[in-house]
């Protein structure tokens, strides 16, 4: 019976693992850099060190029984000389090697036959005539890329040449890809367990601004066709990756109906934080229970249909914004999560919203909620 979890990473993703952990009876040890990370605050001890220090994690090793993952920027041949050495990581490193580097991550989704945008590794410095999918095109870093940084929408190939004498494309190893002219994002949050078993949360539509993710609709409003091809999709690749977790699936819809797959998460995902409030088991129980060996929960929502919105910072400052949480917590059926984190920068992911929705709101009600939460969030927009 596992009773201690290690954590690599201690955002809000390991954060809000916390409730979960207390209802099954488990302690949860933190690997992360510092200690204002907000899973500090929840964690019944914490190995002070980066994420990739595979020195760190041969000690949080000590002090658990399995080891799982909120950020997947870990060194992974490192970490295997530990799990030769008999250390418990779920998921498992094999399934987490074709999935750490964005190239490598198409490669194997095109590999095992699931549609993905083209793609191409970005080698040159002559980007002007060699973006072989026409403008406007994406480059992409390969590794660390996250919260849209390190995606770059190119409209023509001036953007290209900017960005080719800027000392951070130098730094990193690129992929190019086809831009994909989408007509929804999709999301899921899908689970396995050791004994194989598969469960699905609700297809969920994502929104993205600059790249970021700003809002996601819970409402039953798909093609039953799309809903279809996304569910294989997920129990291809968990499958085929012998996945232990929960992984987080980003997809674009295409104009003509047809799913692609944009990145996969191994792990929790912002796509899934309506499922603290709106299912059955939220996504954080779904991935300690996998990675104990305890059978999975159901995936049913409790409500009609959620809206999520992301509290992302706007400002350089130090400022908990309890006024404007407050106006938060006042709107009906809201769920307020503030992650604790004590900068705020521009684009930092502070918190978020759940607002569950009734049986006679709609699309139109939902996206009148995320505009009011947005209002008294973004001091630009009231
Ligand atoms: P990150 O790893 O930073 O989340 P993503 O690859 O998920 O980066 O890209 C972030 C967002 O950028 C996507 O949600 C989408 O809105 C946009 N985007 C990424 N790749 C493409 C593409 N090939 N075509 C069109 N838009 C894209």
């Amino acid at each position: 019976m596992i009773k201690r979890v290690g954590v690599i990473g201690g955002g809000q993703l390991a954060w809000m693992m916390a409730e979960a952990a207390q209802s099954l009876g488990i302690e949860l040890v933190i690997q992360t850099p510092q200690a204002t990370d907000p899973a500090v605050a929840i964690a019944s001890q914490t190995v002070l060190a980066p994420v990739a220090d595979a020195e760190a994690t041969a000690k949080l090793s000590r002090l658990c029984d399995v080891i799982t993952f909120e950020n997947e920027f870990v060194d992974l041949e490192a970490l295997s000389r530990l799990a030769d050495h008999g250390v418990l990581f779920y998921p498992r490193l094999t399934s987490l090697a074709p999935l750490l580097d964005k190239y490598h991550q198409r490669t194997y989704l095109r590999n095992v036959g699931i549609p993905t945008p083209q793609f191409q590794v970005f080698q040159n410095t002559d980007a002007a005539s060699l973006n072989p999918f026409g403008w406007p095109t994406v480059l992409k870093v390969r590794r660390h890329g996250y919260d849209g940084q390190g995606t770059v929408i190119l409209k023509q190939p001036a953007d290209a040449v900017a960005l080719l004498h800027s000392p951070a494309f130098t730094a990193a190893d690129w992929l190019i890809e086809e831009f994909v002219p989408f007509e929804r994002e999709l999301a899921v949050i899908a689970a396995r367990s050791l004994s194989g078993e598969t469960v699905l949360y609700p297809v969920v539509e994502t929104q993205q601004e600059q790249q970021v993710c700003r809002r996601v609709f819970v409402i039953d409003d798909f093609d039953p066709a799309v809903v279809e091809q996304v569910h294989q999709i997920a129990q291809a690749l968990l499958t085929s990756l012998d996945y232990v977790g929960v992984m987080g699936i980003e997809c674009f819809l295409t104009r003509e109906g047809q799913v692609l797959v944009n990145e996969l998460a191994p792990r929790t995902h912002n796509s899934g934080h309506y499922t603290l409030d709106a299912c059955a088991t939220s996504q954080f129980e779904q991935q300690l229970r996998a990675v104990c060996g305890l059978p999975l929960g159901s995936s049913t929502l409790t409500s009609s249909g959620a809206v999520m919105v992301n509290l992302l910072g706007y400002e350089a400052a130090d400022h908990d914004y309890l006024e404007q949480r407050q106006r938060l917590v006042d709107i009906p059926n809201a769920h307020v999560y503030w992650y604790g984190k004590t900068q705020s920068r521009p684009g930092r992911k502070l918190g978020h919203v759940t607002v569950l929705l009734q049986p006679e709101q709609d699309r139109l009600h939902a996206t009148e909620i995320a505009e009011t939460i947005e209002r008294i969030w973004y001091p630009n927009k009231a």
